[in-house]
């Protein structure tokens, strides 16, 4: 017997009957929160109410004693309790909600002191909400459980077994029924967890610490459970995966490799376990295929600011600026696209050509946002009702958006006869169709018009959808009726006109009048009719034999209506849960065409252009804007955006337009970018790289023109942060993310580095950015926009052929420079630091001296390194590719040789002596 289960079985000896039920539920649920249900409360106690208590501000009371001292005591009222289980998953707790089993009638024919049966019907964690009020409308909820197969690079070992750690996830949104697998390597974990911003991630126990899990949850605030490893196993797996999708083989839905179906098991399991055996709905596993997606590591997603600003704030970010959804699902399902914008061309296509659509049909996208604005959340009132956790409310929603369904089809099937939609519109309008069915038709039949939030409040099936049903109303209503006949004739015989009858739930029916008015009911003749039952300070109660036997016909008639309404209501949840599959994929069909809508509406109001994507490497962006810092400047009436053009790679004649042929000429791979701080660098990168991940959402994008090469991985290395929680300098940071790029970038990648090497001595930091940018034109030969301050980098565009310069444009005049945020090919002929300190107020005497330091240390060193460089040998030489010469330096040729002599030994094969000689041949060469 353990210390707890001892201590417990101590305080049932002291407790009341009730406490030693209380007790005995918390011990089996010490690592949650317990709400035990007390009539209109959920009480908490002990330690429990203590944290309660000091969370939610509410008043700590107490409630009988143990071992001698009094127990703390919280409680919450039921109908609130919504809003204080948000504070408290927010706040870190986990609540276990533990129900009334029965009526306390029913315990009270048990005997007098016997308790009502109670049960914990429920655990509810951040990652296994439902309710609308815990949740938020336009944002996924997913649980995700990770498991790591193979030796982490992160327990020390070397590089190569960093490669061979494999991570499983599995993911499920128990609000909508979401169901999303991924396996990724470990250098792919933390982009992965970001793009999918789970609310709660469930590990094995024995690897917690794992470092890239715990900066990710502590990056998104999400919770990490802890599970124990067994819960981790493939063949529990794959037994409890095909029973929660009802099928007897997995084949259909691809193959899951054994390290999903152990995640699959280990999410399955905790499933079962919060929602206490409940099954929600499932969707079925999507998988994004290899090359489906494009890759976005975690620092690129952040620098980036895709779903949220580095501070969090959903305004500011991508997703803030050109989300026009106007339904929850819609808004959930833009944010997925733009966390996963696709590689596939076709696939980019075929939404493109939806967008287009809408945007070229404004009645109709007018109509289907009107339609849609403010509709239900089908698939979560789904899955509430599936879990036995919704009200009349959540049916509603679903006739509701079932009726919008029926609307927007028909409003689309007229348009059909004028001009023929797009394959996907096709598919969309084909789906919604479905949604004109007989549940339709018996929901709106059933429900009436006003509806209670919870089942047991009653009174929310419509007159005459139940004959049964009508006929018990009439016989409770009539019963009504006669209470207010009989308070009448008792009003009238005896003569006390202030007489009421009322009900409470102690007493049932009783005849109320004042103490001075009751004394005529108390003698005779009436003291035979009523019966008295209660004195109060100012009133007395009685009773009669007629109003007793007219109070059972009414409880009669009440539970029977109750009785019928909750058959009604069931058998309507049975018919809504046979459609399940039909009614997700309505739900999926209006999200998507929220999100086709929203793009065309926000493509028609900004003006943006349907790019051209294909499977080349060209990039050429004519009048291209910042998506986010486009719209903020429209606000300000004083500025507006300066459009800028961008051609990377443009080899290939781009048979798309009429491109300048001098401009072609003059596009290589990759930029340098100089030119004064605040001139309009960072926003020029950040500006292509989103462009191009919109054009891969599927989304119009801002510009003139846009030809983007569909882009394979996308990185981002913007500003440097010191994340000293973690104990690395800002310099560790910036070389951790660049060696990320430099190590997984190919030639059909899109990199953009701002400012690489300014954390370290200046040398130092040239050195790096310099063998970056050599790095990234001969090995990777992605197409690459680099900003720098290191005007010496721009000599490398005589040396490399795929290097291009590029400067943004300034004014000089009267000592004072002005920005003109326009991007000209050349290089700065300074940086303007000074004027740059000027216009940010440092003291007049810090300039003209900083003036004079400059001057001489121009006239000296500065040139002097700037030729040095030009003439050393490039750091990557010997890396490089045959075609740009590699092989005829000698630094090249010697590593050659080496090589070969490498090639042919066989070291398991060798003789110590053997191996020595080798060794003393290779230090010869
Ligand atoms: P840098 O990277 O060169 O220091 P930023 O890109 O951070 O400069 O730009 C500084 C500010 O200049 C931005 O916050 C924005 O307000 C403004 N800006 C940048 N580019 C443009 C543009 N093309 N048109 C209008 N304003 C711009």
């Amino acid at each position: 017997m353990s210390a707890l289960q001892k201590k417990t079985q101590k305080a049932t000896q002291q407790l009341t009957p009730m406490m030693a039920q209380y007790m005995e539920i918390k011990a089996a649920n010490t690592d949650n929160m317990l709400f035990y249900r007390m009539g209109d409360f959920y009480e908490l106690f002990f330690d429990d109410a203590e944290h309660a208590s000091r969370v939610l501000g509410i008043q700590l009371t107490k409630r009988g004693q143990l071992d001698g001292k009094d127990i703390p005591m919280a409680g919450v009222p039921v109908h609130s309790a919504n809003d204080y289980l948000q504070r408290l998953i927010r706040a870190g707790f986990r609540v276990a909600v533990c129900e009334q089993m029965e009526d306390p009638a029913e315990a009270k024919k048990r005997g007098h002191k016997a308790v009502v049966r109670r049960d914990v019907v429920r655990l509810v964690t951040p990652g296994t909400l439902t309710e609308d009020t815990l949740l938020e409308a336009g944002q996924h909820n997913f649980l995700t459980a990770v498991f790591q197969f193979g030796v982490s690079s992160l327990n020390g070992h070397s590089e190569t077994s960093s490669k061979t750690a494999q991570y499983a996830l599995a993911s499920v949104d128990i609000s909508t029924g979401e169901f999303l697998i991924s396996q990724v390597n470990e250098t792919d974990l933390a982009g992965e967890i970001i793009r999918l911003n789970p609310s709660e991630i469930l590990m094995p126990d024995t690897f917690v610490n794992h470092s890239i899990l715990q900066d990710c949850a502590e990056q998104l605030k999400t919770s990490i459970t802890p599970v124990p490893d067994a819960y981790f196993n493939s063949a529990t797996g794959e037994h409890d995966l095909k029973a929660a999708l009802n099928v007897s083989a997995l084949e259909g839905y691809g193959a899951f490799s054994k390290l999903e179906l152990a995640s699959i098991g280990a999410i399955l399991k905790y499933i079962e376990l919060t929602q206490i055996g409940k099954k929600p709905v499932l969707r079925s596993p999507k998988r994004h295929g290899a090359n489906e997606i494009l890759v976005i590591d975690a620092a690129t997603r952040i620098n980036l600011e895709l779903i949220q600003t580095t501070s969090g704030e959903k305004e500011g970010s991508l997703f803030g600026a050109i989300n026009r959804t106007v339904t929850g699902p819609g808004s959930r399902q833009l944010s997925a696209w733009i966390s996963s914008p696709l590689q596939n061309v076709t696939a980019i296509s075929r939404r493109l050509e939806s967008v287009d659509f809408f945007k070229s049909n404004e009645t109709l996208r007018v109509h289907i946002r009107k339609s849609l604005k403010g509709s239900p959340d089908l698939a979560r009132a789904l899955s509430r009702l599936v879990l036995d956790r919704g009200g009349p409310r959540d049916l509603a929603a679903i006739h509701g958006t079932l009726e919008k369904a029926i609307d927007i089809s028909g409003y689309i099937a007229n348009i059909k006869a004028l001009v023929s939609p797009p394959e996907l519109v096709g598919h969309i309008s084909g789906m919604l169709e479905r949604a004109q069915s007989p549940l339709a038709d018996t929901l709106k039949r059933a429900l009436a018009d006003e509806l209670p939030a919870v089942k047991n409040a009653g009174d929310f099936i419509r007159q005459g959808f139940s004959n049964d049903l009508d006929e018990a109303r009439m016989l409770r209503d009539d019963s009504r009726k006669i209470i207010a006949s009989l308070q009448q004739r008792y009003a009238d015989e005896t003569g006390v006109k202030a007489l009421k009858i009322r009900h409470n739930n102690m007493l049932g029916y009783f005849i109320e009048a004042s103490t001075n008015n009751a004394k005529p009911l108390m003698i005779d003749p009436f003291d035979k009719t009523f019966i008295h039952r209660q004195t109060l300070a100012n009133a007395m109660r009685f009773t009669t034999l007629e109003l007793g036997e007219i109070e059972n016909r009414i409880n009669m008639a009440s539970e029977q209506v109750m009785k019928l309404e909750q058959d009604i209501f069931l058998n309507l949840i049975e018919q809504v849960v046979d459609q399940e599959e039909t009614l997700i994929g309505i739900s999926e069909s209006l999200a998507d065409l929220d999100v086709y809508c929203a793009l065309a509406e926000l493509a028609e109001e900004q003006n943006y252009v349907r790019p051209v994507v294909n499977n080349s490497t060209h990039f050429e962006i004519t009048g291209g804007r910042h998506p986010v810092i486009d719209i903020v400047l429209q606000k300000n009436k004083d500025s507006a955006f300066i459009e800028n053009d961008c051609i990377l790679n443009a080899s290939e004649q781009d048979d798309l337009q009429d491109t300048h042929a001098q401009k072609n000429e003059d596009a290589g791979r990759l930029w340098v970018i100089t030119g004064p701080n605040m001139a309009g660098k960072s926003t020029f990168l950040r500006q292509n790289a989103l462009i191009a991940l919109m054009a891969q959402v599927g989304s119009f994008v801002p510009a003139k023109r846009a030809h983007i090469g569909v882009v394979d991985r996308l990185f981002s290395r913007v500003g440097a942060s010191d994340d000293l929680a973690r104990g690395r300098s800002t310099f560790m940071v910036e070389m951790v993310e660049t060696a990320a790029i430099l190590n997984q970038a190919t030639d059909r990648s899109l990199v953009i580095l701002d400012e690489i090497g300014r954390g370290t001595a200046t040398f130092d930091g040239l050195s790096i950015a310099w063998a970056t940018v050599e790095y990234l034109h001969d090995v990777c030969q992605s197409r690459t926009l680099f900003a720098t301050h290191y005007h010496e980098l721009t000599a490398l565009s005589e040396q490399l052929d795929q290097v291009v310069n590029a400067t943004t444009q300034v004014k000089e005049w009267q000592d004072q420079i002005v920005f003109l945020y326009k991007i000209v090919l050349g290089a700065a002929d300074r940086s303007y630091g000074i004027q740059v300190a000027k216009l940010a107020g440092l003291p007049q005497c810090v300039i003209a001296r900083a003036g004079e330091v400059l001057k001489i240390l121009e006239d000296h060193d500065h040139r002097e390194t700037k030729q040095n460089l030009i003439q050393d040998l490039p750091l990557f030489a010997a890396v490089r590719p045959q075609s740009v010469g590699a092989t005829h330096d000698p630094v090249s040729q010697h590593i050659n040789k080496i090589e070969q002599e490498l090639e042919q030994i066989n070291p398991d094969m060798l003789s110590p002596k053997e191996a020595l000689d080798v060794l003393y041949r290779l230090k010869s060469f």
